[in-house]
């Protein structure tokens, strides 16, 4: 893969997967030409509608049979959209054999919140109360060495403006826990991974479980996360390894949640603090509880081979636990505020985990005839800007307008391409601006250049330009937060086109001004050029977006 793939585009290591609840239920019965959800190897009992004779027409009496594999953020929000429509069944196949209580907490940003207020607004009510809210707090970039605000990024306004609910922050076993419980009886069956797929143009969609088990359906819908097995049959790749598309991003992430008594609590929501090669992220998570992230440019599986990060317990779910001694090594002489958390934290309070990068897919296929990804699956992309969910909420709130209302089955091809038009650039855009930032942070943020006490500290160029960008950081994420809470709605329209064109300018001048700090240059130009042949088609602009695609290879054998 070229290196510019590999490094600006978008990934990340799939978030703890959500799994989901109930015990395992009974495949429910499909309609469609075949006999509905017939074993080619081990039947399982059939419980549920009686099979239907196939017809094009879809009605309340004999509803489009939409199969989703996943049952994570975006499969459940999914098959959530879809309750109350008559003319659509659901059903959700998990991989997982049953619920687990797991994973961290997540930020739900106020475009995600929107759309799951539009979905339904009891759920969202249900949301809310778990919700510990910090998009009305104060957040921003602090310099990791001096403790000292560099910058802040205003979430509250952009909000407020626009009539949307704050960012916030659920546990994720809250969150699955509401959609779950939203969902009738039998509509997620647990310990059924996908394995693949095969369709007639003319019939249903055959997918078949990893026992061989085969189950038909109208639609299938690929929510199972960035190493998607329905990603894996539709282009053809293997599930991992080299050939999967999947490469490291360069970035490894230990992340600490705990009680921690925090001295700025009630004021301060998320901190970003820079400095030289690394980073450190401390949010609130709620109910005196904080969340920490360390993110550190590493080889692949170096926390395990290195001898100073060996994990010193493992954690149930397979992730190695972190060693918080390292990283007060690492942050030795950071803001007292990093020192006091790690201190705070157990090892057992630590997961590691590295980041992978799938590159988005702006040349590779979305959709194949009935069959189309969402989530993870198709634009998995790095955590720094909180948007992988949120992105795949919004994936799911397109594809229900689109299957909704659909009269005849015949149409779901097209109507799967408009989600894939609605949604290719702007989840594209959010990809590369969240591989933008942690690029950016990483490789070009320094300690800002300053004047202290007559002395010159960090006059070097990185230093320099971190401190010239300071004006413009906060214009930046005004732009940003513009983008990204105006284009909820995926209608591509004028404003959306507006604060894509204005995030491009920008983003090429941060970009440019960092491409001569980072070590990889030549990468940090290449990742603009592809971050902006995304913004660039996300405002129409094709011939451009081939024009950027076309230099990209010149770049690479540039490096
Ligand atoms: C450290 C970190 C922090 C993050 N923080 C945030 C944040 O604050 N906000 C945010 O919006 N995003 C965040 N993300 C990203 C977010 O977690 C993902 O983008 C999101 O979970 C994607 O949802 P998904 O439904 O596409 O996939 P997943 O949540 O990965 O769900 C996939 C589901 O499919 C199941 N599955 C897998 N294979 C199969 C199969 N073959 N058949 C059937 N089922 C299968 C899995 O068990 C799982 O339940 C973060 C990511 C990381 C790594």
């Amino acid at each position: 893969m070229p290196a510019t793939t590999q490094l600006l585009l978008v990934a990340c290591a799939s978030q703890a997967a959500l799994t989901v609840g109930f015990a395992p239920q009974r495949l429910l019965a499909q309609r469609g030409p075949l006999p509905v959800g017939v074993s080619s190897v081990a039947p399982r009992d059939i419980v549920g509608i009686e099979p239907a004779p196939y017809t094009d027409a879809v009605s309340a009496a004999n509803p489009l049979h939409v199969v989703v594999a996943g049952a994570g953020v975006g499969g459940l929000a999914l098959a959530n959209a879809f309750v109350g429509q008559p003319h659509v069944k659901v059903t959700v196949l998990e991989k997982t054999s049953k619920f687990k209580r797991f994973g961290g907490p997540i930020q739900l940003a106020s475009n995600a919140m929107q759309v799951l207020r539009t979905m339904d607004p009891a759920m969202f009510g249900s949301i809310e109360a778990k919700a510990t809210f910090t998009g009305n707090l104060k957040n921003g970039i602090k310099d990791g060495i001096r403790d000292e605000w560099y910058a802040m990024f205003d979430l509250k306004t952009p909000a407020e403006e626009r009539g949307m609910p704050y960012t916030c922050v659920v546990e994720r076993p809250d969150l699955q826990e509401i959609l779950l419980n939203r969902l009738p009886e039998g509509v997620v069956q647990n310990a059924a991974g996908v394995a693949s797929y095969a369709q007639d143009a003319d019939g249903p969609v055959t997918v078949t479980l990893e026992d061989g088990f085969k189950v038909t359906a109208d639609v299938l819908i690929g929510a199972d996360g960035i190493w998607s097995s329905v990603r894996s049959t539709m282009h053809a790749n293997p599930l991992r390894g080299d050939e999967s598309g999947a490469t490291y991003s360069g970035y490894t992430v230990y992340a600490g949640e705990l009680n921690y008594a925090a001295p700025d609590n009630g004021e301060v929501g998320y901190k970003v603090y820079i400095g030289p090669g690394q980073y450190f992220v401390i949010t609130d998570i709620g109910k005196g509880r904080y969340q920490w992230y360390a993110f550190l440019a590493k080889p692949v599986g170096s926390a395990l081979a290195d001898e100073a990060l060996k994990p010193t317990e493992a954690c149930a779910d397979g992730t190695a636990a972190g060693n918080p001694a390292y990283l007060k090594t690492v942050f030795n002489g950071w803001s007292p505020d990093i020192m006091a958390i790690l201190l705070a934290t157990r090892n057992d309070e630590v997961e590691q985990r590295d980041l992978y990068d799938r590159p988005p897919a702006l040349r590779k296929p979305w959709t194949d005839g009935k069959v189309a990804l969402l989530g993870d699956a198709i634009h998995a992309m790095m955590p720094n800007l909180g948007q992988g969910g949120c992105q795949a909420i919004e994936d799911a709130m397109v594809l229900a307008e689109e299957l909704g209302g659909l009269e005849k089955r015949s149409g779901a091809p097209a109507a799967l391409q408009r989600y894939k038009d609605r949604r290719l650039v702007r989840s594209a855009a959010v990809q590369g601006l969240s591989r933008f930032a942690s690029d950016i942070i990483i490789r070009g943020f320094d300690t800002p250049a300053k004047v202290v006490d007559g002395q010159f500290q960090n006059f070097n160029y990185a230093g320099i330009v971190t401190r010239v960008l300071q004006p413009i950081l906060p214009v930046f994420f005004t732009v940003q937060f513009a983008f990204l809470y105006t284009g909820w709605k995926n209608e591509l329209g004028v404003k959306d086109t507006a604060n894509g064109a204005a995030l491009l300018g920008l983003g090429s001048l941060v970009l440019v001004a960092f491409a001569a700090v980072a070590a990889d240059a030549g990468l940090l130009l290449a990742f603009g050029l592809e971050s902006a042949a995304s913004v660039v088609e996300a405002v129409g602009g094709s011939g451009a977006a081939e024009f950027f695609q076309s230099v990209l290879p010149s770049v690479d054998g540039m490096l």
